[in-house]
């Protein structure tokens, strides 16, 4: 079956047998609910099925294999790059049922968990119990674990503790024939054949379909030290961010705000901003109460005499707060124009304030308003082109502005995504990153595990 049809009635009536007629959706609300994810691009299935386990989803896909049928896994919906909107129509596969935290081993400091467990929820699990899984999200109230090994996703704490694929010892898939494997180890080390886990990992769903995950955890940090700072522009927060990386602290968060991005996320929360503030740094320390502190201190005496206001503080609600207005500026944004191409570009940390000045010499060029934040501690920016998609004239410039934004990136030796992934977003753009015989043998891995092209098709590679 080549994309977009409609799926023949009798794959829908041995669908349904397989997960029960109450895990499965084929009305036109139903389908809408999962034809989008947050980049508001959409690709309508022919029917959503809600597995219940590993069993019915090797039945599931061992099915839509025989006959053709793509399959696109989904977590959340919270992707950045479209990798879980079906643009070929389809069968969507979501996890809201396979849900369960299964162990939280704390003499191994390993937890097993379904793929449709949300992190946040996981995190607090795990807390409870003396230990902690840093990878953070700027979604984890709502995006699950599964979206987040697909996507290898990062977050706040990537800049100390590493992103998602730091953690993974070893998880269970099903292949797109139905065939389910098991890659890594339950272990704190393990090196038999290939890593396969680690290749699985950030494939955005087009390898396999990731039915349980093993973690590794560590000890929970005794104590959280926040601070902010407000500087009169970019370009001088952009110093500060390399003077950090470049002195022996490490923070566990150095996240960065643009005057726009600030702005717009204190007008939405209701934050009263000093006098002048053109960006803002978001920064945290973490340890036994010692290091926590001495780390602190040294990165105060590293900003103090260029910042126009610093905040220090261990209390929990004045500390969520400032989180509230870092996590608010994302849609935020909305308020200054109805659409953003939202990228997240990353640079080697020396080259922070090169990017951001950069990046504004490309907004006046193009005539584009681009705002800017992010984990800046590890060089990843989110560069937002705001635009208007009705207007053509306007989208085409955003997108010429887009392609200017990569090649600046490359050029000071980045990358053109940190951890949205490529999805369907990204695409038109990995030649400029990767070489074809680099796109070819990416290809030859994907046919491997998926000969007939049914699993997520059309992302990543054209
Ligand atoms: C406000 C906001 C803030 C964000 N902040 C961050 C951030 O700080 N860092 C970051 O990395 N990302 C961030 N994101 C992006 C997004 O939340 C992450 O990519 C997240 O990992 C997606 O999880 P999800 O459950 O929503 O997955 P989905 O969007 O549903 O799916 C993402 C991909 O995973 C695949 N997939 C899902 N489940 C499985 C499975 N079981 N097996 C195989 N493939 C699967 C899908 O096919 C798709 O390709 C943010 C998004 C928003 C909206």
């Amino acid at each position: 079956m080549a994309g977009t049809e409609t799926i023949p009635g009798d794959i829908i009536e041995k669908l349904s047998a397989i997960v029960g007629p109450e895990n499965v959706a084929t009305d036109e609300a139903g389908l809408l609910t999962y034809a989008y994810d947050a980049t508001r691009l959409k690709g309508t299935p022919s029917a959503v099925l809600r597995p219940g386990s590993e069993e019915e989803v090797s039945k599931i896909l061992s099915l839509a294999n025989e006959r053709g049928v793509p399959v696109v896994p989904r977590g959340a919906g919270s992707g950045l790059s479209g990798g879980a909107v079906p643009s070929r129509g389809g069968i969507v596969l979501s996890f809201e049922r396979m849900n369960r935290i299964i162990s939280i081993d704390a003499a191994d400091r390993i937890a097993t968990v379904q793929p449709g467990v949300v992190t946040g929820e996981f995190q607090k699990a795990v807390e409870e119990k003396g230990l902690f899984y840093p990878p953070d999200p700027g979604s984890l109230a709502f995006c699950t674990i599964g979206g987040n090994v697909a996507e290898n996703a990062g977050g706040m704490r990537a800049l100390k503790y590493g992103v998602t694929r730091d953690y993974v010892t070893g998880l269970r898939a099903v292949l797109p024939s139905g065939e389910i494997i098991r890659a890594g180890v339950k272990t704190a080390k393990g090196v038999v054949g290939y890593d396969l886990a680690r290749l699985i990992v950030g494939s955005e769903g087009t390898l396999a379909v990731v039915t349980e995950i093993t973690f590794t955890l560590i000890p929970l940090p005794e104590k959280v030290i926040t601070m902010t700072a407000f500087f009169s522009g970019p370009r001088q927060a952009g110093k500060a961010v390399s003077a950090i990386m470049a002195s022996p602290f490490t923070p566990r968060c150095l996240e960065f705000l643009d005057g726009e991005a600030l702005g717009a996320g204190a007008r939405k929360i209701g934050y009263a901003l000093p006098e002048g503030a053109g960006a803002f740094l978001l920064i945290e320390t973490d340890g036994s109460p010692d290091e926590a502190d001495r780390q602190m201190n040294g990165i105060h005496a590293l900003l103090k005499d260029n910042a126009l206001r610093i905040n220090i503080t261990q209390d929990k609600a004045a500390s969520a707060e400032l989180w509230r207005l870092r996590r608010s500026t994302s849609q935020a944004l909305f308020s200054i124009a109805p659409h953003k191409i939202n990228e997240d570009t990353v640079v080697p940390v020396s080259r922070v304030p090169d990017a951001l000045e950069g990046f504004g010499e490309i907004a006046s060029r193009f005539g584009q308003k681009i705002i800017c934040f992010g984990h800046a501690g590890d060089g990843n920016i989110h560069v937002n082109v705001m635009t208007d998609k009705s207007d053509p004239e306007r989208l085409k410039m955003a997108e010429e502005a887009v392609s200017e934004v990569f090649r600046l990136v490359l050029a000071l030796g980045g990358t053109i995504s940190g951890e949205h992934g490529v999805g369907l977003t990204k695409l038109p753009y990995i030649g400029m990153e990767l070489s074809a015989a680099e796109i070819e043998l990416q290809k030859k891995i994907k046919s491997v595990f998926d000969p007939n092209g049914i699993l997520n098709p059309g992302k990543i590679f054209r």
